[in-house]
This record gives C-alpha cells, structure tokens and sequence, in this order.
C-alpha cells in the first residue's frame, strides 16, 4: 500500500501513548535527542495505559490463591479475570476445552508444549522459524522433527508442509510449529491455510505468535490452530510472563511442567514411605509456584488496550509507517531488505537489511551513537533463515548474535528496524534520513571493535 493510499484512509489511528517517548540520549557529535525505539520487535516498551494500571493495582497487590485476607483474594481474582480477558482477546471461549495457561514468555511456551507432547510425537518444523520455535522439539529422545526448507512463496510453505506430512504417513500424534510473522522479515505466514494441511493430515499446530499479537488481532478458532504462544514484553506489557492458549488436553494428560505447589492438589505421604501426588487438571497443573499475577495483570491491560484502541486503525498506521520505510529505504540503492515471499507479500513492522560495504554492526552503532535511533543487528536468533537470505556460509553460531567483522569491513550479519503501536512518524523518518546520509556520507565518528560489537571510539 502506498502512504498516500494510507493517507486517504481516515481510520489510521494516532501512535499509542508509550513510556520512554520523551526520554532524551546523548548523541557522540554532542546534544541530545528523544530517543527513537525501532527495536520493538526485541522488546516493545510499556503501554502508558499498562504502567498505569499496573501502578494502581500495585498497592493491592497481594499473593494469589492460597492467601486468606481481603487482597490476596482481590489479586487471585484479578489474575483469574486477566486469563479471561487473554483467552477473549484470542477467540478461546468459542472452543470447548481451551485454556490460558500462564509462563515466562514464548520461549517458555513452547518449552511447555514441546514437555506435554505426546508419547512418539512427530514434529514439523520450518527452519526459517524463530531458535524459539526451531529448537525445543528435540529434547524429548522420543519426539521424531522434521525440519522443513524454507519456502519461497506462502503457496510453497503450503505444498512444502502438505508433501512431508503426506510423505511420513501413517504417524501417531503430530504436531506442527509456525510463525505468524517472522520476526526477521516481518512477512505474514499463511496461518490458516497451513492449519487446514496439517489438520487434514491429522496433526495439530502451534502458533507463535511474539511477532504476530502485537500487531495483528488473533481468533484461534477462526485461524483454526490448536495452540497460541506469545510473550508480554512484545506486547507493550514488560512484566515477565508470557501466555500458551489452546487445547486443554495434551497439557492435561502431561505431567506438570514442574512439580511444586500451585499444581498440585493433593499430597500424602504412602506406606512405602514414597509421595503420592494429585495434580490439578486445570491450567495451574503447569503454573506451580507463586504465579506472576503482575505479569499476567499487565497482558490482559495491553490486550484491552489493543481492544480498545481498534485493530484496524492500530493496522492502517503500521502500514503506513512501513510504506514509508520501504519506500525510502528502496532509494538508496546500497540498501537490500530481505525477504522470503517478495515485495508484495503483507507484513508487520519489522524489516531486515543489509547496506553495501557496510558491516551491520558498525551501522547499527552509527544510527544509535550519530542519531538516537535503536536497532538491532545480527542474525536475529534465526540464524538458518537470516543465512539463507544473505545466502552467506554457516558461520560459528553466536547466542543471538554473531562474531562481527572489524568497522567497515563487510558483515555477514543484518539490521533490523521494528515499529508498531507507539512509534511515531518523526522515528520512521529520523531514521530514513539517518540511513541516507550515513550511505551517501559515511559516518561522522570514528568507531572500534569491543567484545564483539562496535562502538564509538571515545578515547580520543
Ligand atoms: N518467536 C519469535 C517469532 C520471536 O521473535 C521471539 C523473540 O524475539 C520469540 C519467539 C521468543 O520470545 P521470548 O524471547 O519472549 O521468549
């Protein structure tokens, strides 16, 4: 879409208010600027309306379900009603047997799944997914992955799926693993369309969903997957928890994720001297410990908030700010964005790039220490999928990151620019400028290598 189209559309909503928007940071040619947050994809910053509700909740704040008094039972209903509220935001109450459970973050989700599996479960798995959702299937010596190439089209992620699924049968419990808008390319993954392959080959599918909720409303019946994974601090609620919503029985066959209290219900001590235990069989069977009712208050703040806000105004305006970035970025001919389904393909605000003769990390350091603009570079804790795209050679895998070339010289990493509900046009343009004066002009600053990153060299 172009901007101008997205002008003409009077439902674009104005940016979200968010905290940092007026924080200042110093710039290396001296001064000060707000700074401009373009890494939401990593982390997104709080929603004003999420620290504040936060902050009036916060002298109730209390411990959850096990306490007697007046605001230990305030807190265990407000946490009962945020999983309520969060499993209304993803369309569970229209299926029997879905449940909200409670955890750390995406990361953890998935962990969760990949523990409950199925005895013998065979997963399917795209190697352009997010470490998160790539690798936690191969834990269990029982769960049998097949990893999938990455498809150059959405129709070819469909075939692909449809052609290994077919080729593996007859298996017993199968579960398939894809992103709804990757976190490197920000392209949207045919979601529903790989639900209906996989279901027609009798497996199930997960949906992560870190880079999709913050940007995109979410109906798990209507999308039709069986599980939905996705962390707070992507969605403007930085407090340390994350959700997996869907289907109820897998999780509940399972042993508890882990043992302790809050999942279980019974105790005794037996006659051999051993434990008998009851586990719960409702979503606390995999939530032991003292829940993070913070956490989960904060989701189902930002979930209302999102609700609230619209999604289509909250939509209308990311494509705009994504028109603009494309758009100016494809006039700098130095610059490649990289992409696996092409220019055309519809996507959230999230954009990877490279910049001829550039080392990615010494341009990201340039747009931070020259412009107050926050990026990221590297590979994006995707490494298989940011390689293929670079077409570069395997290179000694770096946690989230990579070992980086000197200033100047050529990297094989990238840069990504993310966006969404708060940033504001003054960012997106700040940082187109900011792109074409640093490829037309070079940078203004000396820069050095410092565990692994670059940096500006101060010591002059
Ligand atoms: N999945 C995708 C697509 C992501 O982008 C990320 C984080 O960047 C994750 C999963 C992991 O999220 P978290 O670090 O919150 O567990």
């Amino acid at each position: 879409m172009s901007v101008s189209a997205v002008a003409a559309d009077r439902s674009v909503c104005a940016p979200l208010p968010v905290l940092g928007r007026d924080v200042l940071v110093p710039l290396v040619t001296g001064g000060e600027v707000d700074y401009a947050a373009l890494d939401y994809a990593a982390s997104a910053p709080a929603l004003q309306r999420v620290w504040d509700d936060v902050a009036a909740y916060a002298p109730y704040y209390g411990s959850v379900h096990r306490g007697a008094g007046y605001l230990s039972q305030l807190s265990t209903d407000l946490f009962e009603n945020s999983r309520a509220t969060i499993a209304k935001f993803l369309g569970c109450g229209r299926r029997e047997g879905d449940q909200v459970v409670f955890t750390r973050s995406t990361t953890d989700s998935l962990n969760l799944l990949a523990a409950v599996l199925p005895q013998n479960t065979r997963v399917f798995v795209f190697e352009t997914e997010h470490h998160a959702s790539l690798l936690p299937w191969e834990q269990r010596p029982d769960t049998a992955v097949t990893y999938l190439n990455a498809p150059r089209t959405p129709q070819q992620a469909v075939d692909t799926l449809e052609k290994a699924l077919a080729e593996r049968e007859p298996y017993g419990p199968a579960l398939v693993c894809v992103t709804g808008a990757s976190n490197v390319t920000g392209e949207l993954w045919p979601v529903r369309e790989l639900a209906a392959a996989a279901h027609a080959h009798g497996a199930r599918i997960v949906l992560d969903a870190a880079q999709l909720a913050p940007h995109h409303p979410i109906d798990i019946a209507e999308l039709d997957v069986d599980w939905v994974a996705f962390s707070g601090h992507k969605l403007y609620a930085p407090f340390g928890a994350g959700v997996l919503a869907g289907r109820a029985d897998w999780l509940q066959a399972a042993e508890p994720y882990l043992a302790g209290g809050g999942a279980s219900r019974k105790v005794s001590r037996r006659t051999d001297g051993g434990v008998d235990v009851e586990w719960h069989t409702t979503a606390a069977r995999h939530e032991a410990g003292s829940p993070n009712v913070i956490g989960a208050y904060a989701i189902a703040s930002a979930c209302q908030a999102l609700t609230e806000a619209g999604f289509d105004g909250l939509v209308a305006r990311e494509q705009e700010l994504i028109a603009r970035v494309r758009e100016g970025l494809a006039e700098v001919p130095e610059v490649k964005v990289l992409s696996l389904f092409g220019d055309d393909a519809p996507r959230v605000g999230v954009l990877s790039f490279v910049v001829e003769g550039w080392n990615s990390s010494h341009f990201a350091a340039a747009l931070s220490a020259e412009y107050g603009i926050g990026v990221r570079d590297g590979l994006f804790c995707a490494h298989p999928l940011v390689r293929t795209l670079l077409g570069s050679e395997p290179q000694e895998p770096g946690e989230c990151g990579a070992p980086e070339a000197a200033p100047g010289e050529r990297s094989l990493n990238a840069i990504r620019v993310s966006f969404g509900a708060g940033t504001p046009d003054e960012h997106v343009e700040r940082f187109v400028r900011a792109v074409k004066e640093l490829v037309a002009d070079g940078a203004r600053w000396n820069y050095r290598t410092e565990d692994g990153r670059c940096v500006p060299d101060t010591s002059a």
